[in-house]
């Protein structure tokens, strides 16, 4: 039998591990330099916008979401093709979460659907560049700001990705990332929040430490003593240690090349799977410069779930993203109705993630290619 191929994985090299290691031997596990040095690396792929290192994808979201002071009253839209974590964090705050529809073909956010949605509660419009590929993030932009809302863009599959020449992390007030395994680089748990905005940025640092305030001009007691830091508004410990930022910033080092890898094997695939009638291969809209997380092939005829097992069955690690997130039953529990957005449900119901990661091998993906084949009979 041969080896099973998971859907994504991480990447490691010796430069990673020494890095961690280098780390472990030092004064800082946390709260020193290597967290500096990652945020600084980070910008360094935002076209300079500053970012603020955090536990996760969802603490970035979390963290996001509070720094645009989302609470009970606020809306929040989003699509319903993401990570149950861009919505439940915002319903976590106390927002209502509204979930608009998608264009059929990239999975993304529709802006006609996002306009439809947003109403004067509207605090923040959420984006997903789903599958790495960029959302038409200009008007949804125009959309999010003409209605008086932030636009946040959760980047967990796109950072390295670019809009228009824009890298991801320019683009949009709020931006996320995910840096758990299966993403485009590891901090094994980790995540960041990018954002142009000097207010925005201050409250991410707060709340990602409680929510203390540390420099004495803004404490309400200043003259406490040298010792004193003060909370004005509740905040976490959403903290990245120095052990893991010095693994995201040596992995960082890499990006480029798990870009390129990540695209040769989604045009390998794209080749290989070519002309078989059941089966749709992803599009990229002129403008976009994708990042590709995943390979969301669309499998029709209602035979998704077929495929499903029987590439499980060969041994290859496919996965489905996503469940449209109104699905889940905390939301169907709060009267979220399926049918909803028929486009999201056409799309989970022909949605299938093929293996995709730097090491993967043609030989991997061609075997992939011919379990699919051999299933249709192609
Ligand atoms: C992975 C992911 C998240 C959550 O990130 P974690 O690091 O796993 O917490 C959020 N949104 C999207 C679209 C994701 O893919």
């Amino acid at each position: 039998m041969a080896d099973f191929l998971p859907y994504g994985r991480q990447s490691m090299a010796e430069d990673d591990i020494e890095a961690v290691v280098r780390v472990l031997r030092g004064d800082w596990l946390t709260t020193g330099p290597a967290v500096t040095r990652f945020e600084a690396d980070l910008a360094g792929h935002t076209g300079g916008i500053p970012a603020v290192a955090v536990t996760s994808g969802t603490a970035a979201l979390h963290v996001a979401y509070a720094a645009a002071g989302i609470g009970a009253g606020d809306e929040v839209v989003t699509s319903p093709m993401t990570f149950v974590a861009t919505a439940s964090t915002a319903a976590l705050l106390g927002a209502t979460v509204t979930f608009a529809d998608l264009e059929p073909d990239t999975g993304n956010l529709d802006p006609a659907a996002a306009q439809a949605a947003v109403t004067p509660r509207t605090r923040v419009l959420a984006a997903v560049d789903y599958a790495g590929h960029p959302a038409e993030l200009d008007r949804l932009r125009t959309i999010a700001h003409d209605a008086g809302a932030l636009l946040l863009e959760d980047a967990a599959h796109s950072i390295g990705g670019a809009w228009r020449g824009r890298p991801v992390g320019s683009l949009a007030d709020l931006t996320t990332f995910s840096f758990f395994p299966t993403k485009n680089l590891t901090t094994a748990e980790g995540g960041a929040v990018a954002t142009p905005d000097e207010g925005l940025l201050t409250r991410a640092q707060r709340y990602r430490n409680h929510g203390l305030v540390r420099d004495r001009a803004e404490q309400r007691f200043p003259d406490e003593g040298g010792w004193h830091q003060e909370v004005h508004e509740f905040g976490l410990n959403y903290r990245l240690p120095d052990v893991l930022c010095a693994l995201g910033s040596s992995q960082l080092r890499r990006i480029q090349e798990f870009k390129r890898r990540r695209a040769e094997i989604h045009a390998r695939y794209d080749e290989g799977l070519a002309g078989i009638p059941a089966v749709r291969t992803p599009v990229t809209r002129d403008g976009a410069d994708p990042m590709w997380h995943l390979y969301p092939l669309r499998v029709l005829e209602g035979r998704r779930r077929a495929l499903f097992d029987h590439l499980r069955g060969a041994g290859i690690g496919v996965q489905v993203n996503y469940i449209p997130a109104y699905w889940h039953p905390v939301f169907a529990d709060l009267g979220y109705r399926r049918g909803m957005c028929p486009n999201a449900e056409r799309y989970y119901a022909e949605q299938l993630s093929l293996p995709l990661y730097p090491g993967l091998t043609d030989a991997d993906v061609d075997r992939v290619i011919e379990e699919v084949r051999a299933f249709f009979g192609v």
